[in-house]
């Protein structure tokens, strides 16, 4: 993220915790509850250039934020039972579900610990070519190849371009620049193979990051045996869905998925969650896809609280990003409260478009 967005995302959050405007706005716009996002939860890394670092969150943090969710007066609940009172109606107590994104190795050692301490349940949201070990974490990739050389080259439209890279600050820039080009491009295909090559070069595999970072299937067939554990679809080869042409292809990467899951775990998951999630990935058609697949909800990462009216969209539920950039519990209050993102959304309560 740009050093400018971020200082203004910063700087907002900090203006609606300090002057109590969250508080106040709490009853118009807090909803019912939120469901959190996680992505790693690790020990800070001393280096420098680490673009991918707003992924993840310390153990003391989480530890922190668990603490403070328990003293709350709210109920930590399970997808099912958010779904179970979005159905019914029953709104008595605020609640929050947490959720963790592409089942990562540090999950069991360092998450998971504390949330059967607080008796938390979580959902973990897996894409099976990462315990099948033929995915590509290519925002891992791009990172690792940029971090190890002090000169790149890209073909970009079929024409080789050069970077230097040897410092931290133009490692960080080159990163930014890369990887908002990537995401611009409308074909994944092609980003696909950018960064494979890019690796290829550098002598890295960009398979070799699912074995390292994520967890085998042992390893989440063990935590899908706990009863805090729910195992939630994020499709078979984590692609931006919206991107894809084809209706089958998206539809195929959403049902293999459950059933690849099922087969392995011996439970069908019903809970769903877009990879990379934002309105680039995951959009009307994907919503209905889901839907048409019977899953009883599907998230998204756009920013946002959970209102009754979500029952109406249960398939374009937006979540809250613990987002590492930004470890202050303070940050998370006004999130949570909803005065954060109802700023983002223009006071819009259903995001779906
Ligand atoms: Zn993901």
């Amino acid at each position: 993220m740009a050093g400018l967005k971020k200082t203004i995302i910063r700087g907002g959050l900090e203006t609606l915790y300090f002057s109590g405007l969250y508080q106040a706005m709490r009853p118009l716009v807090g909803g019912l509850g939120a469901i959190l996002t996680l992505h790693h939860v690790r020990p800070a890394r001393p280096d420098a250039f680490q673009p991918n670092r707003l992924l993840e969150v310390t153990p003391d943090f989480f530890e922190r934020l668990l603490k403070r969710l328990r003293r709350a007066r709210l109920d930590l609940i399970s997808l099912d039972e958010m779904h179970a009172r979005l159905i019914a109606g029953k709104f008595r107590r605020r609640f929050v579900c947490i959720t963790f994104d592409d089942g990562y190795k540090d999950f069991k050692e360092h998450a998971y610990s504390l949330l059967k301490k607080y008796e938390a349940p979580f959902t973990l949201y897996i894409p099976t070519s990462f315990p099948d070990r033929i995915g590509e974490l290519w925002w891992v990739g791009l990172e690792a190849a940029i971090a190890k050389s002090n000169r790149i080259g890209l073909v970009i439209n079929g024409k080789d371009q050069f970077f230097d890279c040897a410092t931290v600050k133009e490692k960080r820039q080159l990163y930014d620049e890369v990887y908002r080009y990537l995401r611009s491009m409308k074909d994944e295909e092609e980003l696909r193979r950018i960064v494979r090559d890019l690796c290829a070069c550098q002598g890295i595999d960009v398979l070799s990051f699912a074995r390292e970072l994520c967890m085998s299937w042992e390893e989440i067939a063990e935590l899908a045996g706990d009863p805090l554990c729910t195992i939630g679809a994020h499709t078979v080869n984590h692609l931006m869905l919206r991107k894809i042409a084809s209706d089958a292809t998206v539809r195929a990467e959403m049902e293999m998925s459950r059933a690849v899951l099922e087969a392995a775990l011996g439970r069908r998951p019903e809970h769903l969650a877009y990879p990379v999630g934002d309105p680039t990935s995951a959009g009307p058609r994907e919503f209905r896809i889901a839907a048409e697949l019977g899953f009883k909800t599907a998230a998204t990462t756009r920013p946002g609280v959970i209102f009754k009216v979500h029952r109406d969209h249960l398939t374009a539920l937006p979540r809250i990003s613990v987002n590492g950039e930004f470890q202050r519990q303070r940050y998370l209050k006004v999130l949570m409260s909803g005065a954060g993102t109802a700023f983002w959304n223009g006071f819009r309560r259903v995001n779906a478009a």
